[in-house]
């Protein structure tokens, strides 16, 4: 049995301020059978998992670096965001993979860091537009999947993002179907790679243009556990509405 999963990822937004909708959002809790996770950016962690405190809401980091410690201005380790308070991190978020020309070895080195550092890593893998209009979206994810996906991956301490790029920040979302093909397409590689224990154990979260309004239709979706959400977990309110509905599923 899965746990469903709502993960926040605030990206580059929030100072102190933002922390009121953090505990606007704690004020809702607990939940008995939604799991949520919020990844505020790294300057916030700390006082973020403070707010979160016993509530059941866990804080997570939005990247990590893939050695321990060392010379890398201006990075941060896996080990520093569970000091600081984290049990998550998101890796290999498309921004990253566009912004920091991050590739799959990339990925997958800082996951083996994450998870040896017993952080729960959310991997994203998305097709871009192109991509899935040249009809490449599941040779794509199956290409991220086996190249970003380390080897110690469990139930526990993997987590699957299934973004499309096309998708992220823009108001469009995939058709149910287009959705359902590729979690039981991911689904499917988990479990030839990791055998069906395993492989039926990591939850599958969708993200991109995840709303109250749209997400209680995404929740139906076979093997979606959950949803990444950007924008609309900066407002509590918003937020709520999309644990409400995973909360119903
Ligand atoms: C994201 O960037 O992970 C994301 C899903 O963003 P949004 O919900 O804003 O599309």
């Amino acid at each position: 049995m899965r746990r469903r999963l709502a993960a926040g990822n605030w990206k580059m937004n929030g100072t102190a301020a933002a922390l009121t909708e953090l505990k606007a959002l704690a004020g809702a809790f607990p939940s008995a059978s939604v799991d949520v996770l919020i990844c505020p950016p790294a300057t916030l962690l700390h006082r973020a998992a403070e707010v979160a405190g016993d509530t059941g809401i866990t804080v997570g980091g939005q990247d990590c670096h893939a050695a321990t410690s060392g010379a890398h201005t201006g990075d941060i380790s896996a080990d520093m965001l569970a000091d600081a308070g984290a049990s998550a991190v998101i890796l290999g978020h498309s921004e990253r993979r566009t912004d920091h020309a991050e590739q799959n070895e990339d990925v997958r080195a800082k996951a083996r860091a994450a998870m040896d550092a017993g952080l729960t890593t959310i991997i994203c893998v998305g097709e871009s537009l192109e991509q899935r209009e040249a009809a490449n979206t599941l040779d794509i994810i199956g290409g991220q999947m086996s190249g970003s996906i380390p080897d110690q991956s469990t139930g526990e301490n993997l987590i699957v993002a299934y973004e499309p790029i096309w998708a992220i920040g823009t108001g469009k979302v995939p058709t149910l179907d287009e959705i359902g093909e590729v979690h039981d397409f991911i689904r499917s590689r988990l479990e030839r790679r990791f055998g069906e224990g395993v492989g039926r154990s990591v939850r599958l979260l969708y993200g991109g243009s995840v709303k109250p309004s749209n997400a209680a239709d995404i929740f139906g979706v076979s093997n979606v556990d959950g949803a990444l959400v950007g924008g609309a977990s900066l407002k509590a309110q918003d937020f709520s509405g999309i644990i409400d509905a995973l909360e119903r599923v």
